[in-house]
């Protein structure tokens, strides 16, 4: 699975070196490999399973499907056409907006966050931020893969997060 990763310097600009995991994705036995890992690390532990627009998406159904549980859908503004939470937030390359339906999760629901790449923590801080205003725990947060010399980690210190790759 490690070998798929591929990596993309100066994308989406300059400066970034762009872990692409679509090759992942893209191979079923590896795509079966990450999603049984990230639901066997967390079995037991959550009702619900939210990913974030894009990538999450491909993550939070499959391992939802796998598990009998729900998918939550943690979208880039502007995309749900009911009452949102809204929450701004920093990038590695700039600054962005999530929002979540404010009643698409029961309260007391313990949610498992899953997203592709940990850079920064600043997209699934506002994950979870999201999910708590709704009155949801956050049971823990997946990624394939974290970039370590940035502070995603740090940054999501409250949370139980675990990270199949390390670059
Ligand atoms: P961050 O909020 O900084 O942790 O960024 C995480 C989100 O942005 C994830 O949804 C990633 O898909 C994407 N992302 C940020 N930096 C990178 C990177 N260097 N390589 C791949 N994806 C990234």
């Amino acid at each position: 699975m490690n070998g798929l990763c591929a990596t993309v310097v100066d994308y989406p600009s300059e400066g970034i070196v762009f872990k692409d995991l679509t090759p992942v994705f893209a191979d079923g036995a590896a795509l079966k490999e990450v999603v049984d890992a990230i639901v066997e690390k967390f079995a037991g532990t959550f009702d619900a399973v939210a990913g974030v627009e894009a990538r999450g998406f491909l993550l939070a159904a499959a391992a939802a499907y796998a598990t009998g549980t729900g998918v939550i859908t943690i979208r880039k503004a502007g995309k749900l056409p009911r009452e949102v939470y809204a929450q701004n937030y920093s990038l590695e390359y700039g600054e962005a907006t999530l929002e979540l339906h404010q009643d698409d999760v029961p309260a007391g629901t313990r949610v498992l966050i899953l997203d592709d790449v940990l850079a920064t923590g600043g997209t699934l801080g506002a994950a979870a931020a999201l999910l708590e205003r709704t009155g949801a725990h956050v049971a823990g947060i997946g990624v394939v893969l974290e970039i370590d010399a940035l502070p995603g980690r740090a940054n999501l210190a409250a949370h139980n997060v675990v990270s199949l790759l390390h670059v």
